[in-house]
């Protein structure tokens, strides 16, 4: 346990040291936040007593909850056993060589190599440095330009950012030069009148487009998350997969799927890319690989690339200190395990999921509703002020942050992404765990509709 400490005194120290990620400093250090004290299943709970149903397993890594005794016990021993030792130099340690085999085993037969980092942002600049290097190798140096999508969430370290296409991170950190943006599949806010099909193929092709007006001869790779998590949940019409993998097979460009959200079961399969049936090169993963214990990411590295970087000799001139650190490792280990033996992505997708989908697809006639979009355990609401003109409560966002802080403050955490609430419920929640999180949920929007005066048609 925690030395006590009373909470007025931790959030006041909170308040004058701690700069928190993503939050607005000046108002965090005047109005402060909230102190997590402990966590149990799908619970949350701060230091004020209060119990919250966690709707985004934490930052979507706890897709196990809070609760398995078996991962603390894998890091506990060790930490005891060998707490550090770093894979340079030609040395490495048992859990990270096992959770290597681990991953070549649950992922595509493509995939028999894995590069580890920390983070997904240092996952994403590895995947740079690996195309990079790949084509350097094959003798096409010029080949270095990458080609993203706008609202992507890749990271936030300055390579990752530059990939992401978030217009607020764009503004506060230049970009590579060497990066480029095309349109997200993202039908409410894009495809106008167009049916989801037509919308899918005609924004599939702008990648076509980009390749062509860079010249496939200058462009290395394109990254995309296959369900865009961070971004809002924008789950892409079913034809946007079937034409950008049709122009990733007929074009000399390499294709990485960011799998860090939809990665261990959130998208109903193991990863995205077998839900959607894509064949990514490279394949980003981070958050659930431990369930969110320790930092740990990295990429799967297909035979493609293995086989031109293992024959060319010469040294990789990349590496994280904890680069495979062993108890983060271990924690991966007895993360897979659990996943494995227990059948819970299976369970999630055949007995959660459609509870989830279908109870959410039902408040799509709630009048402050305009879209109700997701996929597996994942999902967004889109708040309107007129569903059938999709005209948007203004100013943008602040009914969302009002639905939010309002859900929050009466015990469940869900997200706001722009005007959409967006939650991904831990894999292990039981069934009328989700009825609570549609029940709380309605009760924000009912009071987010009534603070707004919107009271549909
Ligand atoms: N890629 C995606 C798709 C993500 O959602 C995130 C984190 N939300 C990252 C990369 C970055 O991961 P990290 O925060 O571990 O650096």
């Amino acid at each position: 346990m925690n030395k006590p400490v009373d909470t007025a005194t931790l959030k006041a120290l909170d308040r004058a040291h701690h700069l928190h990620p993503f939050t607005d400093l000046s108002g965090y250090a005047r109005d402060g936040g909230r102190i997590i004290s402990r966590a149990e299943h799908i619970y949350i709970y701060d230091s004020d007593g209060n119990r919250m149903l966690d709707g985004m397993s934490g930052l979507w890594c706890c897709n196990l909850g809070y609760s398995q005794p078996a991962i603390v016990e894998a890091v506990t021993r060790q930490l005891g056993e060998l707490p550090y030792y770093n894979n340079f130099f030609r040395c490495s340690n048992q859990p990270a060589v096992e959770l290597a085999a681990a991953l070549v085993k649950v992922t595509s037969e493509r995939f028999n190599h894995v590069f580890f980092t920390n983070s997904g942002s240092e996952a994403n600049d590895t995947n740079i440095r690996l195309v990079h290097r790949y084509f350097d190798l094959l003798g096409k140096p010029q080949k270095k330009q990458i080609i993203s999508r706008r609202n992507a969430y890749h990271g936030s370290t300055i390579a990752a950012a530059s990939l992401g296409g978030m217009k607020a991170m764009h503004e506060q950190a230049i970009g590579l030069s060497y990066v480029h943006h095309i349109n997200q599949p993202h039908c409410f806010e894009l495809g106008g009148e167009h049916s989801p099909e037509d919308f899918g193929v005609a924004v599939a092709r702008e990648l076509e487009e980009k390749i062509d007006e860079l010249g496939e001869d200058k462009v290395a790779a394109f990254i995309a998350e296959p369900v865009q998590g961070a971004g809002g949940v924008i789950v892409p019409p079913e034809s946007y997969w079937p034409e950008i993998q049709r122009i990733c097979d007929e074009r000399d460009i390499l294709f990485i799927a960011d799998e860090v959200i939809c990665g261990f079961g959130r998208t109903g399969r193991w990863f995205g890319s077998e839900t959607y049936g894509i064949r990514p090169d490279l394949m980003t993963f981070a958050k659930a690989v431990t369930n969110g214990y320790m930092p740990l990411g990295g990429v799967m590295v297909s035979d493609k690339l293995a086989d031109v970087l293992l024959a060319s000799g010469g040294e990789f001139a990349h590496g994280l200190t904890y680069s495979g650190h062993p108890a983060s490792c271990a924690a991966g280990l007895a993360t897979l395990a659990i996943i494995e033996e227990t059948g819970v992505i299976e369970r999630a997708a055949t007995a959660l999921a459609p509870r989830l989908q279908s109870q959410l697809a039902a408040l799509a006639d709630h009048p402050i509703v305009g879209q109700v979009r997701g996929l597996g355990m994942f999902a967004a609401v889109e708040l309107v002020r007129d569903k059938a003109t999709r005209e948007r409560l203004a100013p943008e966002s602040e009914a969302a942050v009002y639905c939010r802080d309002w859900a929050n403050a009466h015990g469940l955490m869900v997200r706001q992404t722009g005007d959409a609430m967006i939650m991904a419920p831990p894999l292990v929640s039981h069934p009328e765990e989700i009825d609570e999180l549609i029940a709380l949920l309605t009760r924000a929007l009912d009071a987010t509709a009534a603070h707004y005066g919107v009271r549909g048609s």
